[in-house]
């Protein structure tokens, strides 16, 4: 593929039609169905920033586009619906890029049934830039948000942290099907997804909520990767401040009643592991507990890559 043109005929062959969209491919606008709220997210990722492009294949770029928003509707429980995807290519050799972009990213939506609702391409003399805005219906029983935690509650995070360093950051499973299951059978307070690591994102939560927290460091489940990176010899961190500190998770960390959470723990309604890590304090700050019940002040650090840090 080597001009827009030819591009578009690709998109026209490959993009199937979605029953939430009301028109093929090729007019001006999209037109999609959605009922009386739709929930909205975007995110970009940028060559040298986000990725290195000789690192990383365009498939698992195009990929991780779409996960990184499905994750984010996840974490308010949404139901994905529809996407429009905007490409800055490289002059060079950029449409073939734009459809490996594709090639990787369709499959994802075909699993989460997210409609290609349309997009815009534009070639320039910059590295890529590729940015996905995803709409979604809101969950019956309201959206859930960073808002919500209070005195009392557990904390609870799905999966294991910290496998970010070990490619997971690209291929990683949105938690999107966990978070409908779990907001459509238990009381949820509130959630968001661990983009930046586990400390900094609860700390959050916690701003939002105006409360704060206290960790049990030996509950947090720690990744095999985790503890492979730690026993490298130049690392100087412990498994457990990978686990608390290093970003690109794409868990989800929610807070419930402590009997909520007891109960969705006894009920194992995921397959993936549900952990209670922690509780929600009256006061403000973010503390961590050890096994011998020492409470000590937990930093909320991470990997800011969003602030260029
Ligand atoms: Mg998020």
């Amino acid at each position: 593929v080597q001009s827009e043109l030819e591009f578009i005929s690709w998109l026209q062959e490959h993009v199937p039609p979605h029953p939430r969209c009301e028109l093929p491919l090729g007019d001006d606008c999209a037109i999609v169905h959605v009922e009386n709220s739709a929930v909205v997210t975007t995110d970009m990722l940028v060559e040298g920033v986000h990725f290195l492009s000789n690192e990383v294949s365009p498939r698992r770029i195009g990929r991780k586009l779409l996960a990184v928003n499905l994750s984010d509707l996840a974490a308010m429980a949404a139901r994905p619906t529809a996407a429009v995807i905007s490409l800055a290519l490289p002059r060079k050799g950029g449409y073939s890029l734009a459809v490996e972009l594709y090639e990787g990213l369709l499959p994802l939506a075909e699993r989460y049934h997210v409609a290609i609702a349309g997009g815009d391409t534009n070639v320039w003399d910059g590295p890529l830039v590729v940015s996905l805005t995803l709409l979604g219906d809101p969950h019956p029983r309201g959206s859930l948000r960073r808002h919500g935690a209070v005195e009392g509650d557990s904390i609870l995070v799905t999966g294991t942290l910290c496998g970010s360093l070990r490619g997971r950051h690209l291929d990683f499973e949105p938690r999107v099907d966990e978070a409908q299951r779990l907001r459509d059978q238990y009381n949820l307070h509130a959630g968001i997804d661990i983009t930046d690591g586990l400390a900094i994102d609860l700390s959050r939560v916690l701003a939002a909520s105006g409360r704060g927290a206290i960790v049990d460091v030996d509950l947090v489940p720690i990744s095999e990767a985790a503890l492979e990176l730690a026993h490298r010899a130049n690392d100087r961190k412990s498994p457990l401040q990978h686990a608390l500190g290093d970003g690109e998770d794409f868990e989800l960390l929610l807070t419930a009643p402590q009997d909520e959470a007891r109960r969705m723990l006894a009920d194992t309604p995921l397959e993936v592991p549900l952990t209670i890590i922690g509780e929600i304090t009256p006061d403000d700050g973010l503390r961590q507990r050890d096994r011998q019940g020492r409470i000590t002040p937990l930093a909320a650090d991470g990997y800011l890559h969003r602030t260029n840090k």
